[in-house]
């Protein structure tokens, strides 16, 4: 095995991001030790990376800084009804966030976050099926691609999902409202249209990925503490000091990992990132998840149905309103409602859930070293696709902890464009 100078290295989080990380810096044989306030073995454990929609979307590049939902965002918020809501009582505390978004939506700042949005999501299958030889993936990953459907209300936001796509050399194929039916046939025909992406997998269980690959990364000698951290500081220029509520833990290296709480740790670093939430819900309906064979995602809604082993998961909804606030009824209600309006069959659903997007204003994640310091490393803020971005990003940042040439630009992602 080549030998890598780091001699230890502490990641703060168990979600998604931390465990790939930790699998990936365990191989190169650098001592890793995984903090997290919940264990990833737990039922307590229900972070994002164990409630999202399970789509693995490597063609996913377009997000939210796009051009063509400017002028819709205000009717959107003030809709009661919609994809999009607002919790009022965190307004002045998303107005950075917010006002940086703006700055974001316009078509050069699209077409950025496209490209190396697709610099990375076009390795994250890849990734994946490298974790996936070395784990037991029994009913835990299926390969039928992924539908979006459509009616033709709102053509032109499709027109331009298609061309940027294309014009990155995205496979995609246009579906009538017939083929859909003809791959779905439980789907209410109300759609006009849709495309699916054939190359793209679905999790039957997030959780349960996780826990197999948490579980590899355990047997091949990386540690595990359950403790919530306070704080990381730097002392000397190889040591970082992890603290919990009852210890210091020193490492020559460290990551943060911690997903939409990573801010907590980098505003006692000094460096003031823009990351916030955009909070989402999912519920289950029991012993449904035969209605369909793959993901469907309705685009006029943003919300989608996934086929798992605890049932037909709905999921979606983006709602601003930061890590405190409760649970929404009225999402949950959503969500629920737009389900049966694609498969009126569906009766009681049960798990209410709600989760928290690592968010950042323009829609890239954060992977590289802290502003101050090349011994502190950050990785969080993958938005709405740190599920897909997980296996890939582990690649990288150990990458970067054991120092590695790479052939990727990775300044897109440094906190350095937020200072
Ligand atoms: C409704 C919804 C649907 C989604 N669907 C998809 C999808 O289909 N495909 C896709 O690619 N992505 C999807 N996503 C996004 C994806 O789930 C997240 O981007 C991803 O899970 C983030 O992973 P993470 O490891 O960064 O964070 P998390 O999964 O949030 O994990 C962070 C961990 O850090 C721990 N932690 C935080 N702070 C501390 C601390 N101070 N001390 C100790 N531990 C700490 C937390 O306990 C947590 O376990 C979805 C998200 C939501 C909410």
């Amino acid at each position: 095995m080549e030998k890598y100078k780091c001699k230890s290295v502490g990641i703060i989080g168990a979600g998604i991001q931390g465990v790939c990380i930790g699998l990936q810096l365990i191989k190169k044989g650098i001592p890793v030790t995984i903090f997290d306030r919940q264990d990833p073995l737990s039922l307590e454990f229900k972070p994002a990376s164990y409630g999202n929609a399970g789509h693995f979307s490597p063609y996913a590049v377009l997000q939210f800084n796009r051009t063509d939902i400017l002028y819709d965002v205000p009717k959107m918020l003030l809709s009661s009804n919609g994809p999009l809501a607002m919790k009022w009582n965190y307004v002045s505390k998303l107005l950075p966030w917010f006002l940086s978004y703006l700055k974001n939506f316009n078509e050069k700042s699209m077409l950025h976050t496209a490209k190396y949005m697709h610099q990375i999501l076009s390795l994250s299958n890849d990734a994946y099926e490298e974790i996936f030889r070395e784990i037991d993936t029994t009913n835990l990953v299926e390969k039928k691609g992924i539908i979006y459907v459509w009616t033709n209300k709102n053509l032109k936001s499709r027109e331009l999902e298609i061309k940027v796509r294309k014009d990155l050399g995205i496979k995609q194929k246009l579906l009538s409202k017939e083929e859909i039916l003809e791959l779905e046939p439980n789907l209410n025909p109300i759609f006009d249209a849709g495309v699916i992406y054939e190359s793209a997998m679905h999790a039957r269980d997030p959780h349960g990925i996780l826990k197999e690959i948490f579980k590899l990364y355990l047997k091949k000698g990386g540690k595990f503490i359950q403790e919530n951290i306070e704080s990381i500081e730097q002392h000397k220029l190889d040591q970082t000091i992890v603290k919990s509520d009852n210890e210091d833990y020193v490492f020559e290296k460290s990551v943060i990992a911690s997903g939409a709480f990573s801010k907590n740790l980098t505003d006692k670093l000094g460096e003031n990132i823009p990351l916030d939430t955009e909070r989402g819900y999912h519920v289950h309906f029991e012993n449904m998840d035969h209605l369909i064979s793959r993901p469907v995602i309705f685009l006029d809604r943003g919300f989608g149905m996934t086929p798992m082993n605890q049932g037909l998961r709905a999921v979606g909804t983006v709602e601003l309103g930061g890590l405190e606030n409760p649970l929404s009824k009225k999402r949950i209600n959503y969500i629920v409602n737009c389900a049966k309006e694609l498969l009126p069959q569906l009766g009681e659903h049960k798990d209410e859930w709600l989760g928290f997007r690592p968010t950042l204003p323009d829609f890239l994640p954060i992977i590289g070293p802290s502003r101050n310091n090349k011994n502190i490393i950050y990785a969080f803020g993958h938005h709405h696709l740190g599920w897909t971005l997980g296996a890939v990003t582990g690649k990288i940042v150990s990458g970067i902890v054991a120092e590695e040439k790479t052939n990727l630009d990775l300044s897109p992602y440094s906190s350095k464009r937020f200072n």
